[in-house]
């Protein structure tokens, strides 16, 4: 990625908080490029670091060690209101005593911009959040979803060159935050500044990002494309975080890998290295076959799209998978049935660890 193409970067990122034994690693040698104009989503669990990294490029806190920089340039010690840097917080934090428009318009006021010039700025970012019609209502008077737009829209007045988004739909229900997902991805490409976004969610993250980077313990585990994130993890952590999975044991051999069953499955992607191994293959690419891996159907459930089918191998290994249901929802399955089951071509992974 050459120099010009990224937006914001984190260089070997450290970030403590407290001291001694109590000392925690926030973010423990985090390095990220993320790219003008992309959708980039920070996904992990409660505690990953994911607000503290947020925090590092917006400079509510400075780093231990390490760097930020921007367009290139190291912003490390910049303060906040320096940086061409917004936040939207999961608190929308609007003023219940303004109406919609002059919330919209306050850091510009503040900026001393021009009364007219404030004003239309508003009048058009309210527009982008198809708003106009609340302009003069007081925020107060607003839904949640509605007030998340105006949030939006005061965030994006001052043109940032980038948008931070600390978990902004967690206070949505389920309807509304589906909305606001397609409204988010729609405003970022329209306006085309780079937005970084904080989730736990890993749907949210699949479904709205150019590409994700997945924390866990303070440390990036794997940045690319929600695609490659999700069919080639590169460790267990990632492979368990997005989406469900299956885990077997196994001995490399060549192009291939032996299970516990004896079974040999073949690699597309076959590792240099040998010795055991844990394979991955999502619930989906599991096929029930006339031959192949030989298996017990232990229990199923029916999801209506589709039944999750767990079944034992002869090592006592436990694979889920996730077959299409029937016209009639009838599963045709038997417990206790002998059955035989196939990965499908490329499905499995091998995981570093
Ligand atoms: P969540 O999704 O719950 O917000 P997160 O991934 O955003 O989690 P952070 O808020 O970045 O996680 O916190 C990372 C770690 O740093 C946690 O263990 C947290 O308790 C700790 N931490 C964060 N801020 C502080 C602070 N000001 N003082 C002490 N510890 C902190």
């Amino acid at each position: 990625m050459g120099v010009s193409e990224i937006a914001i970067e984190a260089r070997n990122a450290v970030k403590a908080f407290g001291q001694g034994a109590a000392a925690v690693r926030a973010l423990d040698d985090v390095s990220v490029q993320i790219r003008k104009g992309e959708f980039f989503t920070l996904l992990g669990p409660s505690g990953c670091g994911k607000t503290t990294l947020l925090r590092l490029i917006a400079g509510f806190e400075s780093p231990t060690s390490g760097q930020i920089l921007l367009d290139g340039q190291d912003i490390t010690n910049l303060p906040p209101n320096r940086r061409p840097v917004n936040t939207v917080f999961q608190s929308y934090a609007l003023f219940p005593h303004l109406t919609v428009a002059q919330n919209v318009g306050f850091g510009l006021q503040m900026q001393g911009k021009p009364k007219a010039e404030v004003e239309e700025t508003a009048r058009r970012m309210l527009a982008l959040v198809r708003l106009e019609a609340m302009a003069d209502r007081k925020t107060s008077q607003l839904s949640g979803g509605q007030q998340q737009r105006v949030a939006l829209a005061r965030a994006l007045a001052p043109k940032p060159k980038v948008l931070l988004l600390d978990e902004p739909l967690s206070a949505l229900d389920l309807k509304l935050r589906k909305e606001m997902q397609v409204e988010l991805k729609r405003l970022q490409t329209e306006t085309g500044i780079t937005f970084v976004f904080v989730t736990h969610d890993q749907e949210e993250a699949l479904t709205m990002s150019d590409r994700i980077g997945v924390m866990s313990a303070g440390k990036i585990q794997q940045i690319g494309a929600p695609r490659d994130i999700y069919t080639r993890p590169v460790n267990r952590f990632v492979a368990s975080f997005i989406g469900e999975t299956n885990f077997l044991p196994a001995t490399l051999q060549g192009a291939a890998a032996r299970l516990g069953t004896g079974d040999l499955v073949e690699l597309t992607d076959p590792p240099t290295r040998s010795g055991t191994v844990t394979l991955t293959v999502r619930p989906e690419q599991v096929r029930l076959a006339e031959s192949g891996i030989a298996a017990t159907i232990a229990s199923w459930v029916y999801f209506g799209t589709d039944t999750h089918v767990h079944l034992a191998l002869r090592d006592g290994t436990e694979v889920v998978a996730r077959l299409q249901s029937n016209p009639s929802g009838e599963t045709g399955l038997t417990q206790g049935a002998e059955v035989h089951l196939r990965f499908a071509p490329g499905a499995v992974q091998v995981l570093g660890d």
